[in-house]
């Protein structure tokens, strides 16, 4: 298994400690060549209106775009969420999110907060949930599956193999989600 992380902006390097932390072979990307030969993708939080401009100046938006439609396992957190949805509700006027899984999104729902979110299926008790100006799930499509709600809001998603969070996995040193997410894909 090798994954990917895209790493043009945000908390790439958080998520490669998890990954190396399971014993996951990383790819940093920021090239469309990066994109190749990858079994599974992260894409990180951070900022979602600069990553939409980068994935623009990077050449990976057609790329990338490609390798989704054709099934590439993606986890997205927080922006890496708004990067994945289907609709952006008060993004800027620019940007354009890759319509990977069907939720419709509004931009810095919360303020930093850790909520204790139960997530579907996971053992072990509930996930400590990093929230940093998360977004929320306003809606979702009939092919998308909640995993964890919190507040009355989906807070972890998946379609088939994308899977999406409003918090962030990596920042709480807890490893059971991006586990759950690669043993899902195997
Ligand atoms: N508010 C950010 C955005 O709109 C997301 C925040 C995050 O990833 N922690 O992109």
């Amino acid at each position: 298994m090798k994954a990917g992380i895209l790493a043009l902006q945000g908390a790439f390097r958080e998520h490669r400690e998890v990954l190396d932390a399971l014993g996951v072979e990383t790819v940093e990307v920021r090239i469309p060549a990066d994109l190749s030969a990858l079994d599974a993708l992260v894409i990180p939080g951070g900022e979602s209106t600069t990553m939409n401009r980068l994935l623009d100046t990077s050449g990976l938006r057609a790329p990338l775009h490609e390798r989704l439609r054709d099934g590439l396992p993606v986890l997205g957190t927080c922006a890496g969420l708004i990067v994945l949805a289907h609709e952006v509700l008060d993004g800027r006027p620019d940007q354009a999110p890759l319509d990977a899984i069907d939720c419709t999104v509004r931009r810095n729902a919360y303020g930093t907060q850790v909520q204790s979110v139960d997530v579907h299926g996971l053992p072990g008790g509930p996930f400590p949930g990093v929230f940093i100006r998360a977004p929320v799930v306003e809606a979702v499509g009939p092919t998308v599956e909640i995993l964890a709600e919190h507040g009355g809001h989906p807070v972890l998603c998946r379609s088939g193999p994308v899977w999406v969070t409003t918090f962030h996995p990596e920042l709480s040193g807890d490893l059971r989600i991006h586990q759950a997410f690669l043993g899902a894909q195997t």
